[in-house]
């Protein structure tokens, strides 16, 4: 690959080392971050990048290899902008840059970042690195003529902020979309991810916190001591609340499980997002009164919610009409800045998965699916140890794989979904209408031996059993629990979708698959809440901490590498 201006960086092929630290490091001096790029060229680094003229110069005495150099300055919008003019470019040419990188995100455009990248080539005769967050930012800047474009800013524009790590999968449709070369950065913390960044097509690579910031590599190591610490404490505590689109539950646990507390509230379902926010505020305030009349400290909130939630930013990022004006809400924000303690959040459903993992029966199980049977049908998975969530945290919405071609309508919008032929509507619909009225009924009339009622249940049974055979064929999980009020003392039910399952389920008799319901009763959604709360204390579950800047808006103040 070829670089066009007329002084070529010869930085293909490389690894690029980021020598930056921000005010209030000790290394933050031109000397110190001269001393980082010496010894990242005597590691085998073949390049530098570096933001100031001061640094670059400093830099610039003591290395020979290539400085892309850049100027992060503060805009009229208050935050960072990089290399926002062409005299900052030209300062950093004479201080020994050989490449300058400018900010070509949409908001970089807006403050003439394409104009200014010709401008640069033209009067400085340097190559111009694009940093982009987007495909469309980076083919903008490739067709204006960027040198290379460089996935910098991809996770710190508003736009790309879902994007938490590394993906080697942009870095290839970078490749595909730009006829430049592409330059990986960003989020890059591993050498493993250096190799997928490779083999993605990146023409080179630049690491930097994972190398040049000593606090935060240090961070990394002590939050194992934090978390080997509190998971010593046997008697931790922490608040959990399940907001349902009927009732809340809320109270407090311990970390084997036990519930110290328990209420459960209406739920203002319809009265909009102040009202929800106001009502989690006051379960919370509920059980800190209940801690302090028993000298407890409670350590963390944990909440699980109806709707598909980001867990990093703590946002609902999508509720159905079950709970008006509650997409978009940010209730993890909001009860951290409330009580100033860290807020984990999970989908109610993940949550349940969460609970069987940390005081259920999935303890020592490392693939599992928790699928819960109540007014809708949901659903958790651990894949390989984790909780599956999927790249824009829509996962395991196992109430929609549909099962039958223009079926029943289905809440979705769309018809034939499992969960209308598996919620407790459809087992009312199964018993033939007003023989009974409510699903507990059915459950215990049809494990006492009343054949309408058992026919129901084996009709749902045999449903979900179509619906988790697509589960189960796809996942190989160890286990399967049903939980939900309609598992609730069903044992029929597990046993008639164990016989189906047996009938669906490719080479079933190799699988040994654990079929069975929730021991954890009726505040299951509780305790997944809690459940919550412990893993994000425990960090295995990303928890909204008090104390730090997750805030898209603050990263992008601290600055991308
Ligand atoms: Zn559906």
């Amino acid at each position: 690959m070829k670089f066009r201006s007329k002084r070529p960086a010869n930085l293909c092929g490389k690894l690029i080392v980021s020598c930056q630290a921000l005010d209030g490091s000790p290394f933050r001096n031109s000397e110190s971050m001269a001393r980082f790029a010496q010894a990242a060229v005597q590691g085998g680094a073949e390049g530098i990048r570096a933001n100031g003229a001061e640094d670059v110069r400093a830099i610039k005495q003591v290395v020979e290899v290539p400085i892309i150099g850049i100027w992060k300055a503060e805009q009229d919008d208050g935050k960072i902008l990089i290399t926002p003019s062409v005299e900052a470019a030209q300062k950093l040419v004479e201080a020994g840059a050989s490449v300058v990188a400018i900010d070509c995100t949409a908001r970089g455009q807006k403050y003439g970042a394409l104009d200014r990248l010709r401008r640069i080539q033209r009067e400085l005769e340097v190559p111009v690195f694009a940093d982009i967050a987007t495909l469309e930012e980076a083919v903008q800047a490739a067709q204006t003529g960027a040198d290379a474009v460089l996935s910098t800013m991809r996770g710190y524009t508003p736009e790309t902020q879902h994007v938490q790590g590394f993906e080697p999968s942009f870095i290839a449709q970078l490749v595909e979309a730009v006829d430049v070369p592409v330059i990986a950065e960003g989020h890059i913390q591993t050498a493993a991810e250096v190799r997928a960044a490779l083999a993605a097509g990146a023409c080179a690579v630049i690491v930097g916190t994972a190398i040049t910031r000593p606090e935060i590599i240090t961070r990394q190591f002590a939050a194992a001591f934090d978390e080997w610490r509190r998971s010593r404490n046997p008697h931790r505590t922490v608040i959990g609340i399940d907001i349902g689109g009927t009732n809340t539950k809320s109270g407090l646990v311990n970390s084997r499980g036990e519930m110290l507390s328990h209420v459960i509230t209406p739920t203002p379902w319809n009265e909009g997002r102040a009202a929800l926010l106001k009502h989690l505020e006051r379960c919370v305030a509920v059980c800190q009164e209940v801690a302090r009349d028993r000298g407890i400290e409670a350590e963390a909130i944990g909440l699980a919610t109806a709707g598909w939630v980001d867990p990093n930013s703590g946002e609902v990022v999508y509720a159905t009409e079950n709970l008006p004006g509650w997409t978009g809400a940010n209730p993890a924000a909001y009860l951290r800045e409330a009580f100033g303690l860290p807020v984990a959040i999970e989908n109610d459903a993940n949550a349940l998965a969460v609970a069987e993992k940390y005081f259920g029966a999935a303890k020592n199980a490392t693939d599992f699916v928790c699928i819960t049977l109540g007014t809708g049908v949901g659903g958790g998975c651990y894949i390989a140890g984790g909780l599956n969530r999927g790249r824009h945290f829509f996962a395991n919405a196992l109430g929609h794989i549909p099962i039958v071609p223009d079926g029943a309508p289905c809440t979705c919008g769309k018809s034939g979904c499992l969960e209308a032929y598996a919620n407790a509507a459809a087992l009312l619909r199964y018993a033939a209408p007003g023989k009974f009225t409510a699903c507990e009924e059915i459950v215990a009339a049809a494990n006492a031996g009343n054949p309408t009622a058992a026919g129901a249940v084996n009709t749902l049974a045999k449903y979900l059993g179509m619906g988790c055979t697509a589960i189960i064929d796809l996942l190989d999980p160890e286990m399967l629990i049903v939980a939900g009020g309609l598992a609730q003392d069903n044992a029929l039910l597990i046993r008639s979708l164990t016989q189906e399952l047996g009938k669906r389920v490719t080479v079933w008799h190799k699988r040994h698959l654990q079929v069975q319901a929730t021991t954890l009763g009726y505040w299951a959604g509780l305790l997944g809440a809690a459940a919550v709360a412990s893993a994000g204390v425990d960090g295995e579950c990303a928890a909204v901490e008090a104390s730090t800047t997750r805030v898209p808006d603050a990263t992008l103040a601290v600055g991308p590498r």
